[in-house]
């Protein structure tokens, strides 16, 4: 236990450089994207250069890889900013897969380098119709031949900002036998979209983040060189595992950002808006869920930052992602639910970014692992020990 995540100097003027980002190149485009219900491809790209211009592009990435090499609690308090809007446009301003870390050798050169300075789009492809929550259920093969391995199976739900050039694919390659019975052998491989045997569509739209592409993925006879495995061979959820634990803080981040711009939205709301003569704000119906989102927030900023911090320093548990991933989340469910309420019918209308706010908090209890696998992954940790 310990506590020492004060932002220095340096991170607030990061943070001031991300806010006049976001206020420059994203919120103005946010009202026009989401009534098309799509972001132009050279409005997503004019994002990127300036991204890149100001070096905020891959934000996340260490300098080894090209990237700014921020450290851990700097880079959840851009994640912060950038929940204040939607993915649709705030990906644009580039956070490649902290699994492509492990790209070794020629891998570098072909795939992470290039996604760092924005020239190739990568996406992580782990979810299949059958295999959601219970990721060990995938069903994708890869079977070796000869110097390649070969392909068969299908993915959906896979996110990007853009159509990706490649995906961090993960597949079954085998079975081992444990004590606890046989299991799967998981392979994460880097495949380019444009494989012979690949093809790629979009999937059906989610009201969440709804500029933000996903697409299903079909494998048919997919072959793809064994130095195409990213890390080793049937150590794939090694890696996912970490990459996953980070994008839960990111989520936990993104979601106090979203859950403090409903708060301002409402509080100027509450302390103009007149009803029976007097401001709404007067009234403690109103004031006290201000109160209450004020104060949820200052939590779930606390227990998410200071997961970060333990996360730097090397001491998060895959259970105190979770608790910062359930709390925040759920926070700001509420949070944006609470804004609604007290705008009345204009919260619900296009005008606001309200209603997008409160409708992209709904799949953060839902993607990167439901807020019911948190709570199992938590719950896991707490009563191990003590089973024996
Ligand atoms: C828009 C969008 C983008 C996404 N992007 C990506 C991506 O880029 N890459 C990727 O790989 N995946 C992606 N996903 C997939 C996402 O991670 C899954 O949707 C999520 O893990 C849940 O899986 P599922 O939807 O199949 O639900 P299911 O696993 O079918 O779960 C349905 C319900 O059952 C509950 N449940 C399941 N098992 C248990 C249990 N053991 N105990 C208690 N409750 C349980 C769940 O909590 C949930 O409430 C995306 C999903 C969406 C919607």
């Amino acid at each position: 236990m310990g506590w020492d995540f004060s932002p220095t100097e340096e991170q607030q003027l990061l943070v001031e450089a991300v806010r006049r980002f976001m206020e420059q190149e994203i919120f103005p485009h946010e009202r026009e994207v989401e009534r098309r219900r799509e972001v132009p491809p050279e409005l997503g790209k004019q994002i990127q250069d300036r991204a890149l211009a100001q070096g905020l592009y891959a934000y996340n990435m260490p300098a080894e890889a090209g990237g700014p090499g921020l450290d851990f609690l700097s880079v959840t308090l851009v994640d912060r900013e950038l929940g204040k809007s939607t993915w649709g446009l705030c990906r644009w301003m580039g956070r490649p897969s902290a699994i492509l870390n492990a790209c070794t050798g020629d891998q570098r050169e072909t795939h992470l380098l290039p996604a760092v300075r924005g020239e190739r789009k990568d996406a992580f492809a782990l979810t299949e119709p059958n295999a959601g929550s219970d990721a060990m259920g995938i069903q994708t093969r890869a079977v070796r031949d000869g110097a390649d391995y070969v392909i068969n199976g299908s993915k959906h739900f896979i996110s990007c900002v853009t159509t990706p050039d490649f995906v961090v694919l993960f597949t079954v390659t085998g079975t081992d036998e444990t004590p606890k019975g046989p299991r799967k052998r998981i392979t994460a491989f880097l495949v380019d979209c444009d494989t012979p045997g690949f093809t790629l569509q979009r999937g059906p739209r989610p009201v969440s983040h709804r500029t933000y592409h996903n697409y299903q993925l079909s494998f048919a006879d997919c072959r793809v060189p064994a130095r195409n495995i990213l890390g080793e061979e049937g150590k794939g959820f090694v890696l996912a595992d970490a990459w996953l634990v980070n994008s839960r803080l990111e989520v936990a981040a993104n979601c106090c950002g979203k859950a403090e711009r409903a708060l301002q939205i409402a509080s100027e709301w509450a302390a103009t808006r007149k009803q029976f003569g007097q401001t709404i704000g007067r009234f403690q119906g109103t004031s006290f869920k201000l109160a209450d989102m004020a104060t949820e927030l200052r939590a779930a900023d606390m227990l998410t930052m200071q997961v970060a911090w333990k996360y730097a320093a090397g001491t998060m548990t895959n259970g105190d992602a979770a608790m910062a991933k359930i709390f925040a989340t759920e926070m700001c469910a509420r949070a944006t639910d609470h804004a609604i309420q007290i705008l009345g019918g204009m919260g619900l209308m296009d005008e606001l970014p309200l209603e997008m706010l409160w409708r992209d908090a709904r799949i953060e209890r839902i993607w990167d692992g439901t807020s019911e696998i948190q709570r199992h992954i938590l719950s896991r940790e707490l009563l191990r020990p003590l089973e024996g």
